[in-house]
């Protein structure tokens, strides 16, 4: 199938639905995306549509190419010609004021707009060949997790949209890291596989949005889809937190004490613990030396979780160096925030 997702002719067939004004949903190097002319608003309301998505929360815009941007933004803040050459192509987006060429249901009603230039091959030459700039959000339905191979968007949109460019399983993972230059200081609206220390080694001064950092619920997170349950596994899913002797033990009791009382349980285990836990669903998802694996698998392992049926997940905390906080976010997340430290 890989083979297939670089072949011209494929791609122009995609192209031409996305100029009829129809969905492809195609590889990025973060996630799948699920892509429409980010100019035609009927567009856009199809992608909320197939997605079960709230129309509040706004697409971001795809481009292969700096222009792109140039040509839809209302101004360009200060910061964006250095981040663009240091990220771009890449696993960054950045979010900018909008001119009148894009529709309000792109950007959910908002007068900003967020923009990124994948790396993945693919995604680059589908949409210089389409001919448009594409609005895309993860292809996944909204509230499970972002799909990281075309079978995850197979499952979630089968019927529902025209299209899927299948370029294998995806290389980091999570995604975008989302930055905000609309007003003044650079601040993340997302972590992501760009960190925090990244950018600033290119601009000074970045903020992370408290929104994202705090528990409190009346902190609101200020991109919308940070704002929504998200990356939610069927299961209940907590988050162990300790020494990794204590995790593995309070996981086994507590598996234990669930299957006494006929629950199914999912565990997420690292290869250092994996021969540790003596019962349950255990799904390994790599090595605790290698955060770029344990990124590259979660949203996989939830899904898998979800084909399995468990009831209960546990899953081991991880340590947030680099792209760790971005994995702990989602995680938390697909928790509901729920962890025991042990
Ligand atoms: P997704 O593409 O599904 O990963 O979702 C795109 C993310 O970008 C969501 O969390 C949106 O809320 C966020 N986003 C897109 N455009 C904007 C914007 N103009 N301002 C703030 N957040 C945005
Ligand atoms: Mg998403």
């Amino acid at each position: 199938m890989e083979q297939q997702a670089s072949d011209e002719a494929l791609l122009e067939e995609a192209g031409a639905i996305i100029r009829g004004g129809g969905l492809v949903a195609f590889p990025t190097e973060t996630v799948y995306g699920l892509g429409g002319d980010a100019m035609n608003p009927s567009a856009s309301q199809k992608i909320y549509a197939a997605k079960g998505r709230p129309s509040d929360n706004p697409l971001i815009v795809h481009i292969w190419d700096f222009s792109q941007l140039e040509e839809i933004a209302a101004t360009l803040p200060p910061q964006t010609k250095a981040l663009a050459d240091a990220f771009w192509p890449g696993p960054m987006t950045l979010i900018v004021p909008k001119n009148e060429k894009i529709p309000y249901e792109t950007t959910g009603g908002l007068d900003t707009v967020a923009v990124r230039m994948p790396s993945h091959p693919v995604a680059r030459d589908f949409i210089r060949i389409s001919g448009r700039m594409i609005a895309a959000p993860s292809a996944n339905t909204s509230g499970r997790p972002s799909p990281t191979n075309a079978d995850h968007v197979w499952q979630d949109l089968q019927g529902k949209i025209e299209g899927i460019i299948d370029g294998g399983s995806v290389d980091i993972g999570l995604e975008s890291t989302i930055v905000d230059l609309s007003e003044g200081i650079p601040t993340i609206l997302r972590p992501g596989y760009i960190t925090k220390a990244m950018l600033e080694e290119v601009v000074g001064d970045v903020r992370i949005d408290p929104g994202i950092l705090s528990e409190n619920e009346k902190v609101r997170p200020k991109a919308p889809g940070m704002r929504y349950k998200h990356y939610a596994p069927k299961g209940d899913l907590t988050i162990i937190n300790g020494s990794a002797d204590a995790v593995v033990s309070y996981i086994n009791q507590a598996t234990a004490d669930a299957m006494a009382s006929g629950k199914q349980v999912g565990i997420i285990a690292t290869e250092e613990t994996r021969d540790l836990y003596r019962a349950g669903e255990i799904l390994t998802i790599g090595s605790r030396e290698d955060e770029d694996a344990i990124a590259r698998n979660l949203y996989g392992i939830l899904r898998r979780f979800d084909e399995l049926g468990v009831e209960l997940i546990f899953s081991e905390s991880f340590s947030t160096p680099r792209i760790g906080q971005a994995i702990m976010n989602r995680l938390f997340k697909a928790a509901g925030h729920h962890m025991i430290d042990v």
